[in-house]
């Protein structure tokens, strides 16, 4: 069962210093290998938090999160070391993964050396055959950030996630700051890409028309819980809650 769910969460988060923020209420959910879950809401239903509890990069405050059968919830940074190389992000502002005083090439590369992946030339090389699959070419490698378009440097998110080859990739609102024509060519490339690297992949948005197509299984949260779970067209087709009917309603 571990196997077949890399990624297995229930839990809570609470803010605030006396915890009077339920951000998220027993979360209860399963990544199955090589899908693609959308988790769908509107804004401050809990989503990001969520995300961000799987990596313990804000940590649960109550129930655990398990990958690979090992619970993870509360590890020290050196200890999720490992997992963040098997478990990546990519944010809807990629500036948040791109140090804008390094070249592009060094900032791809940095991953693959503090993991010590490959020789030297290996890692230059892998840095470019990276540039390419995302859609971007290797001399690119010698700019900086700021000299790339919104959806280049989307792209460029895409690259530092994947360089080191994970099995989970987490994006939260990865295409909602871009052109809808952009986002669509973005989200063509993800789902390639899902198939490519045989990813496990958590897509997180508040506008369900984006993950509709790209999505195995669809969860709507709803002020801090899942409120709904289900297969994409079965979702769709025949939504449940009356938050969900509501948010399809609204959908061309
Ligand atoms: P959005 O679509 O706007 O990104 P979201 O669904 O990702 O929203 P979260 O960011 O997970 O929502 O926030 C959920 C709730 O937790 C909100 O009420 C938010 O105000 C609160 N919250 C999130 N982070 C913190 C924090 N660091 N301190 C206090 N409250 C927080
Ligand atoms: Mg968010």
């Amino acid at each position: 069962l571990e196997k077949k769910f890399p990624v297995y969460g229930a839990f809570g988060k609470l803010f605030g210093s006396k915890g009077q923020v339920h951000a998220v209420t027993d979360v209860s959910f399963s990544l199955y290998e090589g899908e693609t879950y959308g988790l769908v809401g509107e804004s401050g239903s809990g989503k990001s938090t969520t995300g961000r509890a799987l990596l313990g990069l804000s940590p649960a405050t109550s129930g655990e999160v398990r990958y690979r059968g090992q619970d993870i919830t509360h590890l020290s940074e050196r200890e999720l070391r490992s997992i963040r190389k098997e478990i990546q992000f990519v944010f809807q502002d990629p500036y948040a993964s791109l140090n804008p005083r390094k070249r592009i090439g060094d900032i791809l590369r940095e991953p693959l050396d503090i993991h010590q992946i490959g020789s030297s030339s290996e890692r230059i090389e892998q840095v470019y055959q990276m540039l390419k699959t995302v859609g971007l070419q290797p001399e690119h490698a010698y700019r900086y950030s700021h000299e790339f378009s919104g959806g280049q440097r989307q792209r460029l998110g895409l690259a530092r996630a994947l360089i080191l080859n994970p099995q989970i990739l987490i994006c939260d609102e990865p295409v909602s700051a871009l052109d809808v024509s952009i986002q669509s060519q973005i989200l063509n490339m993800l789902k390639r890409l899902q198939r490519e690297f045989q990813l496990t992949m958590l897509f997180i948005t508040h506008d369900i028309s984006v993950v509709r197509h790209i999505s195995d299984r669809i969860g709507i949260m709803y002020l801090g819980r899942i409120v709904e779970e289900a297969h994409t067209d079965e979702l769709f087709a025949n939504p449940l809650h009356p938050y969900t009917k509501a948010l399809l309603s609204s959908v061309p």
